[in-house]
């Protein structure tokens, strides 16, 4: 049912999740001048771990995939529509019981970003400027494996 994932949900490591059946979200990546860049929100101060950066994304529905779930989120947050990218791949960030997927995929075409209420701001950022960002925690700890198995090379 649309929006039966908005909800808290507690994983087995004791943490307290958005998204009672698990979240995702979009890793959007294209060329840059300098190197490849990735789509970077800064999120909202009032939503959830607000005021960091982090990608596009949120609670999962329960009848959605996660990609399904990653492209939605992407559309409504950012204005990505869903035939402008092309998925490459997926992160596991399992939490015992809860998971958060993040879904990497290319820019086919140029997009045009239409940020909506929870985006703060949204930026194309290199790579190594990454980690230089306030992330938020869990796109913090999962951002060293994405980018070594799927942003390398
Ligand atoms: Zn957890």
């Amino acid at each position: 049912m649309r929006g039966d994932g908005n909800g808290w949900a507690r994983c087995g490591l004791g943490h307290r999740h958005w998204g009672r059946f698990g979240a995702a979200g979009l890793l959007l990546v294209r060329a840059g001048a300098d190197g490849p860049e990735v789509l970077l929100q800064h999120r909202a101060a009032w939503t959830s771990d607000g005021d960091t950066w982090g990608v596009p994304g949120g609670a999962r529905d329960s009848h959605e995939t996660h990609q399904q779930a990653a492209l939605r989120e992407a559309a409504e947050e950012a204005g990505i529509v869903a035939d402008q990218v092309e998925v490459t791949g997926f992160w596991h960030d399992d939490h015992d019981g809860w998971e958060y997927v993040t879904v990497v995929a290319a820019a086919r075409t140029e997009i045009a970003l239409r940020p909506n209420a929870e985006s703060a701001d949204l930026r194309w950022v290199v790579l190594d400027a990454v980690p230089g960002l306030p992330l938020h925690g869990g796109f913090a700890a999962s951002w060293p494996r994405v980018r070594e198995i799927h942003l390398s090379g």
